[in-house]
């Protein structure tokens, strides 16, 4: 299997049926960028910042960060890296910041709520993202967006962000994106104007299912309850991608199921067309999704439906028995 992963290692993520999936990777420390070329994926759809805030033992620099940021930058060589802010809180607790304890953490202050309630480290991490990007394209994404204005609210920092840096005599980002983690149901019910304001969308499978479910992503006894390809869920993403279409808004899936070739075929035949995955998956999953033709799965997606079934899963994998 590894070699016939290498062998289509330069080659896109094409279905039988001529669908184009981006597939990218989700990093979080320098260690993971070398798998970038090794990979083949065609860029970091997920660069998880709070790992490098999370290994440290106090509050880092703002230089330190623009040095960061730059080295991610440069290893990337070009390739889109999209730069996830602060995702602390819930179970990522920076041991140097003062730590409430919290009935749910989980639905508790967390990821862009800490940012928009202590402005200063918000403006420290966008201010060296800026600086490391100078002269580069530069993708920032705010994870947990609830509603639309913490969304706006967090643009607008950046934006006052950037004026601070131009009357400093800063070089500023050539271009720049700004994109939100739909990560609780709430966020897929916002008004259709959030949709055209966002410059793209990334669903955050993790969190998404934790909360569509009810059912804590930690917790072993309810953890592996629900599955992924429940139909309810897979309505639910296609109801996503509808309203991401509506206005064009460029739309991805970043969760672990990404990562999974019948999870992430599944995702592409709801009409996902990027995923950001572990390295090492980037692989199986397009060895899989270049042998699938995705209006054969959205048909035996739309008979379990029909049929009433729960999941799509034993429909899927008799179809790839047969047809694999
Ligand atoms: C997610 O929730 O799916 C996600 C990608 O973010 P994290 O796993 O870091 O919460
Ligand atoms: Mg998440």
């Amino acid at each position: 299997a590894q070699e016939r992963y290498a062998s289509i290692r330069e080659k896109p993520a094409v279905t039988l049926d001529g669908h184009k999936i981006d597939l990218v990777m989700n990093a979080g420390l320098m260690a993971d960028l070398p798998s970038l070329p090794s990979s083949g994926a065609e860029g970091v759809g997920l660069f998880r910042t709070e790992l490098q805030f999370l290994i440290r033992n106090k509050m880092p620099k703002r230089s330190e960060l623009v040095a960061q940021y730059e080295r991610v930058l440069d290893a990337a060589k070009g390739k889109r890296v999209v730069f996830r802010t602060l995702d602390i809180g819930s179970d990522k607790v920076l041991p140097y910041m003062k730590h409430v304890a919290e009935p749910n953490p989980a639905l508790g202050w967390r990821a862009i709520r800490v940012g928009l309630d202590k402005r200063g480290v918000m403006r420290m991490q966008l201010q060296a993202l800026l600086r490391a990007a100078k002269g580069r394209p530069l993708t920032i994404m705010f994870p947990f967006v609830a509603q639309a204005e913490e969304f706006r609210e967090a643009r607008a920092e950046i934006e006052k962000t950037i004026a601070r840096e131009k009357r400093l005599g800063h070089v500023l980002p050539e271009t720049l994106e700004v994109g939100a983690m739909l990560e609780t149901p709430s966020l897929a019910f916002a008004p259709q104007k959030f949709f055209e304001e966002v410059d793209f969308i990334s669903v955050g499978g993790n969190d998404l299912k934790q909360f569509f479910f009810a059912a804590d992503r930690e917790n072993e006894l309810v953890r592996r309850r629900y599955d992924t390809l429940n139909v309810s869920f897979l309505t639910f993403i296609e109801r996503i991608v509808e309203r991401c279409s509506v206005s064009n808004t460029p739309l991805s899936f970043c969760g672990e199921d990404a990562g999974r070739p019948i999870e992430a075929l599944c995702l592409a035949a709801m009409g996902i067309r990027c995923l950001s995955m572990r390295p090492a998956s980037i692989g199986p999953v397009k060895s899989l999704l270049r042998r699938s033709d995705l209006q054969e799965i959205r048909k035996i997606i739309s008979d379990v439906r029909h049929r009433g079934e729960q999941s799509v899963r034993p429909a899927v994998m008799e179809w790839l028995r047969d047809n694999g």
